[in-house]
């Protein structure tokens, strides 16, 4: 299947919706997920056009690799977790729900199950105050 440019995270890379921004940069954005499974679950973005992982050009994927270990040794501390959970889901069989590649990053706690993927929406001020926290923990 080939890339569709009107999927949501498309529209969030052409600025024509909003996310809760931590971190951007010529090849890459970071924002926090809006139906977090856990609280300062974030989303790692290229910016470069593929689906997912299967269709990405691995020079892509080298270069955003080293970001999604940034965020996650971020998160892990700006949300005092024990651990990180990170998560790629490859086509409608695979998981994916958006169609733009991505990687989650997501702070986990002893004994603490996730909440279901893509499920309830964050109140926009927790996402903002996290996305706050993120930033700082990168800087
Ligand atoms: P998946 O494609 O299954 O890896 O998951 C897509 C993720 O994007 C889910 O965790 C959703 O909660 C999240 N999501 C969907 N729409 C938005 C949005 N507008 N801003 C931020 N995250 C989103």
């Amino acid at each position: 299947m080939s890339y569709d440019a009107n999927n949501i995270f498309a529209k969030i890379l052409r600025g024509e919706i909003p996310c809760h921004k931590v971190y951007e940069d010529a090849d890459a954005i970071v924002f926090m997920d809006v139906m977090p499974q856990s609280p300062g679950h974030t989303l790692i973005l290229p910016k470069a056009q593929s689906r997912n992982l299967l269709d990405a050009d691995p020079a892509v994927l080298a270069k955003i690799i080293p970001l999604v270990q940034k965020v996650a040794v971020a998160a892990k501390s700006a949300f005092n977790a024990d651990g990180v959970s990170i998560a790629q889901f490859n086509e409608t069989a695979g998981g994916q729900t958006v169609f733009h590649l991505h990687f989650h990053v997501i702070p986990r706690y002893e004994g603490k199950p996730l909440h279901i993927h893509a499920r309830s929406m964050e109140e926009g001020s927790v996402l903002a105050a996290n996305a706050e926290k993120l930033k700082a923990a990168l800087a």
